[in-house]
């Protein structure tokens, strides 16, 4: 059974090749699927901080080790060097240096060269398989084959490391053009550190920005990059499981990147909507009606000043937005919310960054689905500046304060624990869920001195 579960049921879908069905009702939280990636390539960035293997950062007090023969590839250990060796840098090791110093290479865009070198292993790894060209109908292999290609005719292909033996160039045309369309960014708590293909989480699923699951990774010495799709809200028996292939805050340019590079147009409401609306409303320059659009926002989403009361976070449909607020939904203002939080925040003025948080969280709860975890990450940045604002603030000289602001930031983190957990561990060892913790064990302490 190609979906390897018996959470999952494949059936005919009238525009996509097929739809995955759930089998059963499934929780918020459940684990719908988990698949490994056939190939994986970390980000330039990230080079030499983590394993190329299995894609950690060192454990503390060691150091990573570096392959001798090319000096560019890193590992935990012998293990994950020795696995990486035999599934396919042992076909790239020599050439790697000459390759990605070759003026072919050096002037391929950043994202040129990610592809370049994902597809690379890829083909490494193909000529190390027995039957490289004679996949079995559930080997990942075949099931990348499956997939549609991509739309852009005569795609022009990357250079790609010289292995021997040299591959068929078709099966590079054929492997490239179902690649672009067709490989997931991979993030540790949410920050992308790669870029990999996982077949079957392709030919499963399909897109929705306003999806009833999501992809989390998996980093692990001895299986590897690993994709976890969980529910990210209770699912019903029979309905269709979608995840987001692109960042649904991408409300303006996603319609074209789906147009020319998956070769689909998005008919999920959010963007049947969205389109409905034509050409959006002008965004205000200046910064008292920025103000007064972002108050109307959160008064529309209601979560204005009496979040501290709210246990959960409100709910609000996308299609009942007034005109009035039809502007929010140039990205360009979400891009700039969330550029003044993020420096307000650092800088220590507390009073811009939390209001401009707060909107900035209406924004979110408009736009993404519920207990989308970007939302989780959100709320916890939101309690770590409400617990500096406290600490630096001069007015807060009484305990009934004091004690205000600690409750506060109670609230975010319990909402931001909330949505985290359902969306459950990623990446790294010590991630949000665990901070999240220690904030809370410090507002107990700080209760403790208080009284
Ligand atoms: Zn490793
Ligand atoms: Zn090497
Ligand atoms: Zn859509």
């Amino acid at each position: 059974m190609l979906t390897g579960n018996d959470t999952l049921r494949l059936i005919p879908h009238p525009k996509a090749v097929n739809q995955a069905i759930s089998t059963k009702n499934l929780d918020a939280g459940s684990l719908i699927l988990s698949t490994p990636s056939i190939a994986a390539v970390l980000l330039a960035t990230q080079k030499s901080r983590r394993c190329d293997a299995c894609f950690r950062l060192p454990a503390d007090g060691t150091s990573l080790r570096r392959c001798t023969g090319c000096g560019s590839y890193w590992y935990c250990d012998v293990d994950c060097q020795t696995k990486q060796w035999h599934a396919h840098h042992k076909r790239i090791c020599k050439n790697y240096t000459k390759f990605t110093a070759s003026p072919a290479f050096q002037s391929l865009q950043v994202h040129e060269k990610t592809d370049s070198l994902l597809l690379s292993h890829l083909l490494a790894h193909l000529s190390l398989l027995p039957t490289p060209y004679a996949p079995e109908d559930s080997s990942p292999l075949s099931i990348l084959l499956s997939l549609l290609p991509s739309p852009v005719p005569d795609v022009s292909i990357p250079p790609v490391c010289p292995i021997s033996p040299a591959p068929l160039p078709d099966l590079v045309r054929i492997l490239y053009t179902r690649f672009g369309n067709n490989n997931f960014a991979i993030h540790s708590h949410l920050t992308t550190i790669g870029h990999g293909v996982f077949p079957l989480a392709s030919r499963l699923f399909n897109h929705s920005c306003v999806p009833n699951a999501a992809a989390r990774y998996s980093l692990s010495p001895s299986h590897g990059v690993g994709m976890e799709v969980v529910a990210i809200r209770d699912i019903p028996s029979g309905e269709q499981i979608c995840i987001p292939y692109l960042d649904p805050a991408m409300t303006q340019s996603r319609h074209q990147i789906f147009e020319l590079t998956y070769g689909f147009r998005c008919d999920c409401s959010s963007c049947l909507y969205i389109r409905s609306l034509g050409t959006l409303p002008e965004l205000p320059t200046e910064p008292t009606e920025l103000d007064d659009l972002g108050r109307q926002l959160r008064e529309f989403v209601g979560i204005k000043d009496a979040l501290l009361l709210a246990p959960t976070l409100p709910t609000k449909s996308l299609e009942s937005t007034p005109s009035s607020l039809h502007a929010v939904f140039h990205e360009a203002y979400m891009s700039s919310l969330s550029e003044t939080f993020s420096r307000c925040s650092h800088d220590g003025e507390y009073d811009i960054a939390l209001d401009t948080g707060i909107t900035l969280l209406a924004l979110y709860i408009l736009i993404y689905p519920s207990n989308y975890p970007q939302i989780g990450m959100h709320l916890l940045e939101l309690a770590k500046t409400q617990s500096n604002a406290g600490i630096v603030s001069p007015n807060l000289s009484t305990a009934e304060k004091r004690s205000r602001v600690r409750e506060q930031t109670r609230v975010y983190l319990s909402l931001a624990c909330f949505i985290l957990q359902i969306y459950g561990p990623e990446g790294d060892d010590v991630g949000p869920l665990q901070e999240i913790k220690i904030l809370e064990d410090l507002l107990i302490e700080e209760v403790a001195v208080d009284t």
